[in-house]
């Protein structure tokens, strides 16, 4: 996949087919008209894009949540930091 984001594709849209819209009016060409939906394809896919970037943008942020440095005791099997050297509940040491 591109990394182009959805609001390039979507703005790409507008001035395809209103560019075309316009340059239609004034020359009255009827083959224009293809330009003008592929502008609204280009909005579509925008519009499609921007909708799924969320959930890319979450992925990311569950990334970062398991890279929080937890370790578990192994004897009480409580979350310890990583960097510490001995378990907060039970003094046992993980280091
Ligand atoms: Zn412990």
């Amino acid at each position: 996949m591109t990394k182009i984001p959805g609001f390039v594709y979507f703005i790409l849209g507008i001035i395809i087919s209103a560019y075309s819209k316009y340059i239609e009016e004034k020359t009255k060409a009827d083959f224009l008209t293809i330009f003008f939906y592929i502008g609204i394809f280009f909005i579509f896919i925008g519009i499609v894009k921007m909708i799924f970037a969320p959930s890319k943008t979450k992925k990311n942020f569950k990334h970062k949540k398991n890279y929080g440095h937890i370790m578990l005791c192994p004897r009480c099997k409580t979350k310890n930091y990583n960097y510490s050297r001995f378990c907060h509940i039970c003094s046992y040491r993980l280091k």
